[in-house]
């Protein structure tokens, strides 16, 4: 295995609060997922870091600060600026995403027909650049008193100090998510990271400094979810919460919000459907199912892991995927030629091989994979489940690794209803060359994004999010901005 190019010593691992790097005593090991060694420690918050870092929000917020007084193209220029950095620095920021997830540098770097990660970050930045200087209200035709006519427009503001909660597996992106949309709208923030992968966040947070945005806007926290998250989503001062994570945790986050009627969006798990239908192009199909499912390792919150395909096209279908996965290359983030890399951690590792274990005790039948590959690092072998009946745990829960659920299917309208009977609604794909039944299903699929004839396509003007226990509000395009705006409405008589 390629050793990593990175110089451990120059990598930032304390707190960014109040525009500052400062030490916390506590510490925790953030683990290389290839090599299971420890790449540094990283200085941890506690519940006085997370309350310094809103205080410092706050401050920043408040309507003297120099943010508020900034022009809106002010704020535009700082985030394309930003955007600039994270460019000179891209082959940077590629290396410590893919160091702290595990994930392959050809991925990071924004290859595998999926632009993701550094490379998506920078025209995300870009995009909302371009909305800073673009967000006006309305002036508003209301009734008058008879004699009098009435003035009536609406301001949209920042809604104000923003606690943002991420997960790891695409660290920078959803920094990013949320940075570029709130940042435009006017509001501060402090992001806590996932203590998986803390690293790219407060090299953000660097890049932040530098590209000129005042002390406080934005901070960067990291630690755990029981205490640092906690400690933010309960923050009195925290106006909003924008969390990712997994269905379990956005419960929490929502009831915490409840209780301070705090604004709150919400980006959680998902099982998408994948329909691959008798017209399909199977050579797409294969392509399709294998970007959605086993991109980053399966780590995809819209990964396609329910894989319905028509019964005329099933047996074809297989054998063409199976050779697909068998030619998948498994090993480290810097290895030559590699497509596929390690779980994050030891953690994701045996749920992941637990869920294989179900599905192979529950009746499933691995067509190829279903066990580690190596004996270092949290490898786990590109796996495809046949004969999987809706029933069956793997066809249910979210695993958040790489396995891919094969189900087959008779009819359009029996695989729409099995498709859609979820807890979740995040994505789905459709896979036929009949535009007609294409249409029908996208319009008929429960789910925020439906894929038509591709996969996971993201861009940073098109909304992201989930239906039903998926989420709450969508992510990027324009969408996001009503997640940082409060709209206030001015009356006057003139
Ligand atoms: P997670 O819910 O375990 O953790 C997410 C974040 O929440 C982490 O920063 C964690 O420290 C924090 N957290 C955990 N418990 C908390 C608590 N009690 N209070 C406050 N914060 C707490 O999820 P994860 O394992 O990091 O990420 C994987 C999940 O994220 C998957 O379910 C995936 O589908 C989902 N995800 C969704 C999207 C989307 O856009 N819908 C994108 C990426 C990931």
């Amino acid at each position: 295995m390629s050793a990593h190019p990175l110089d451990v010593s120059s990598i930032e691992t304390r707190l960014f609060i109040g525009g500052k790097f400062v030490e916390s005593e506590k510490q925790f090991a953030t683990v290389n997922p290839a090599t299971e060694e420890v790449i540094c420690q990283v200085h941890e918050a506690t519940d006085e870091h997370v309350n310094q870092a809103v205080q410092a929000a706050k401050d920043a917020f408040h309507r003297s600060s120099p943010w508020r007084k900034m022009n809106a193209s002010d704020r535009r220029d700082l985030l394309l600026k930003l955007a600039d950095l994270i460019e000179r620095d891209h082959k940077y920021l590629v290396e410590l995403e893919s160091l702290d997830n595990g994930k392959p540098t050809g991925l990071s770097s924004g290859g595998y027909g999926a632009a993701v990660d550094i490379a998506l970050a920078i025209k995300c930045f870009r995009y909302y650049a371009g909305w800073a200087d673009k967000l006006m209200g309305k002036q508003v035709p209301i009734d008058g008193d008879g004699e009098t006519p009435f003035l009536n427009f609406t301001y949209h503001e920042p809604v104000g100090v923003v606690g943002c909660i991420i997960p790891w597996n695409f660290a920078t992106l959803m920094a990013t998510w949320k940075l570029g949309p709130a940042l435009a709208c006017g509001c501060t923030m402090v992001i806590k990271t996932s203590e998986k992968t803390p690293l790219t966040g407060l090299y953000l947070g660097k890049l932040i400094k530098e590209a000129g945005f005042p002390d406080g806007v934005v901070n960067f926290v990291s630690g755990f979810g029981p205490t640092a998250g906690k400690a933010l989503a309960e923050h009195p001062d925290v106006n909003k919460i924008a969390f990712t994570g997994s269905t379990a945790t956005g419960k929490i986050i929502q009831r915490i919000a409840a209780d301070h009627v705090k604004r709150v969006t919400l980006e959680l798990g998902g099982k998408s459907p994948l329909i691959i239908t008798k017209n399909a192009n199977l050579d797409q199909a294969v392509m399709a199912a294998h970007v959605g499912l086993f991109l980053n390792q399966g780590q995809c919150c819209i990964a396609s892991s329910r894989i319905y395909v028509h019964e005329d096209v099933h047996d074809d279908f297989v054998k063409k995927a199976v050779e697909y996965a068998e030619k998948l290359k498994t090993g480290g983030q810097f290895d030559d030629g590699v497509t596929h890399g390690p779980q994050v951690d030891d953690i994701q590792f045996e749920r992941v091989m637990g869920y294989i274990k179900t599905g192979k005790d529950e009746g499933a039948t691995v067509a190829t994979g279903g066990e580690r590959h190596g004996d270092k690092g949290y490898f786990v072998k590109p796996t495809i489940f046949i004969d999987v009946e809706d029933h069956h745990t793997i066809a249910q829960e979210e695993i958040f690794g790489p396995v891919m659920s094969v189900l087959k299917f008779k009819s359009l309208d029996e695989v729409i209803d099995r498709a859609n009977n979820s807890i979740y609604g995040l994505g789905a794909g459709i896979i036929s060359r009949d535009i007609g039944e294409c249409m029908y299903m996208a319009k008929h699929l429960q789910a925020g994004t439906v894929y038509v004839n591709c996969y996971d396509k993201f861009d940073a003007a098109s909304a992201f999010g989930g239906f039903k226990q998926s989420g709450l509000g969508r992510e990027l395009g324009e969408y996001a901005l009503h997640n940082f705006t409060e709209v206030k409405t001015v009356t006057m008589p003139i």
